[in-house]
């Protein structure tokens, strides 16, 4: 199949707008140059024709939090304590990073991300080499919101170096202005301060300034485990009110996990606009806890969500994600909390806010750019389907093997299960490789105490 950019018509779907109506439609999408320009549409032509009879068309799910660098250290850090975790594990790890190990683990971060389905993320990477990550995402047609951990604070004994402000600022400042708003759009920078406990008053303070002049977005952690979260209390009371003190709440600030809120800061969270990346295969695995998303929702907060990092879920599957969100909330709220519909909005629609792109992503509606997902439904798991709703079917039957098809900025990414413009063996067989020569890197406490868990 030819990549056409020019014009595309997706033929017979059943189409889950997720436009404020939550229609869902049977028919036709025209898209030209990128953008939906009809739907339902009455074209009969175009450069591109793909018969969606029996598929379902959704907008491409955005993942408000990710660590593409992270991705290559997928197994390496099971069930473990979350100190050990981060220090014997994330740190080492991250310290040890090249150019090269960062562009594999960004490839193929991407690479599952867009087999499920996912067409946006917003992803924190690390310290150094972030322009790895910004190639990788560019290279491969995906669409993202990327910045370098920002630690001008970090905890003595740890393997892990934070670097001055100056320094940290200056890395951010040239990835801003290399590449956002590059790639016909599809790349954005955020800062990413890695959280409370690693970035200074004045970094916060900066950041603040910047991102509100230059309209930027800020991504960082609040409240994902208990003691950490108490232990902060020294620092000026609870996060998110430190965070109110540094002036960066606000509909420009996304905060991945918060657990630990108490209601005043669920209330400064919705008077300030200030998003939250909810990521449920986390916050278990790491046994961090469950952040109250019912009660945050009733308050207004925009909720959307995100796999986190492959060494803290293990996969980056939004369908994983979606489950999980729409099941493990209703022992405690009740069995019609979490509804699908509120669970696929915040997979799309709510990511694409969060995010600063819902006029651009997360729906299908004339004028926005065409990132499509095309789902088949003819599977054992999904039938009969006579009767039952394509919303719930998404949320709660269908699995990432199902995603045939994937449109981002009106390119065919992926069609009838096959990249167009990358070779996936390639992808995972250079990510092997590149993973030896990090292990090599890092220290050998570490590295033995990796491979005496290991089978090989
Ligand atoms: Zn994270």
């Amino acid at each position: 199949m030819k990549n056409y950019k020019s014009s595309l018509l997706i033929k017979n779907g059943t189409i889950l707008t997720v436009n404020p109506r939550m229609d869902i439609i049977s028919g036709d999408i025209y898209i030209e140059d990128g953008v939906i320009f009809e739907v339902p549409s009455s074209k009969q032509t175009a450069d591109l024709i793909i018969d969606a009879s029996e598929k379902l068309i959704l907008p491409g799910f955005v993942q408000v939090h990710v660590h593409l660098n992270q991705t290559i250290f997928r197994g390496l850090a099971d069930d473990m304590d979350v100190v050990d975790w981060l220090k014997r594990r994330i740190w080492p790890l991250e310290q040890a990073h090249s150019y090269e190990s960062v562009y594999h683990s960004a490839r193929l971060s991407v690479l599952e991300l867009l087999r499920s389905g996912t067409t946006t993320a917003v992803t924190m990477e690390s310290l150094n080499h972030t322009e790895a990550a910004f190639q990788a995402v560019n290279e491969m047609g995906f669409r993202a919101v990327i910045g370098n951990a920002i630690m001008d604070r970090w905890e003595t004994g740890t393997e892990m170096k934070g670097e001055d402000m100056d320094i940290a600022l200056k890395k951010s400042i040239a990835l801003f202005e290399r590449y956002h708003g590059k790639g016909n759009g599809r790349l954005h920078f955020a800062f990413c301060p890695r959280g409370t406990r690693n970035a200074t008053d004045a970094v916060w303070q900066e950041i603040g300034s910047i991102a509100r002049s230059e309209k930027l977005f800020i991504h960082s952690h609040a409240a994902e485990n208990k003691q950490q979260t108490e232990r902060l209390s020294e620092y000026g009371g609870s996060e998110v009110i430190y965070l109110n003190k540094m002036g960066v709440l606000g509909p420009n600030l996304i905060l991945a996990h918060a657990i630990w809120l108490t209601d005043e800061e669920h209330d400064l969270l919705a008077s300030t606009g200030t998003h939250i990346a909810h990521c449920p295969s986390a916050n278990f695995k790491l046994a961090s806890g469950i952040a109250p998303v019912p009660a945050m929702l009733e308050k207004g907060i925009n909720v959307a969500v995100g796999a986190d990092g492959a060494p803290c879920n293990n996969n980056l599957d939004a369908f994983h994600e979606m489950r999980l969100t729409a099941l493990i909330h209703k022992p405690r709220f009740g069995p019609t909390s979490m509804p699908a519909e509120e669970v696929l909005r915040m997979m799309t629609i709510g990511g694409a806010k969060a995010s600063g792109l819902e006029n651009e992503i997360g729906s299908i509606e004339v004028g926005k750019k065409a990132d499509l997902v095309l789902l088949n439904q003819k599977a054992a798991h999904i039938y009969p389907v006579l009767g039952s709703n394509p919303i719930s079917r998404v949320v709660y039957e269908h699995q990432s093997r199902d995603v045939e098809t994937v449109i981002i900025d009106g390119e065919v990414i992926m069609h009838q299960g096959q990249f167009m413009n990358f070779d996936e063996n390639e992808i995972l067989s250079q990510c092997e490789l590149a993973r030896s020569d990090l292990l090599d890197r890092i220290s050998e406490p570490v590295r033995a105490e990796i491979f005496s868990k290991g089978r090989k």
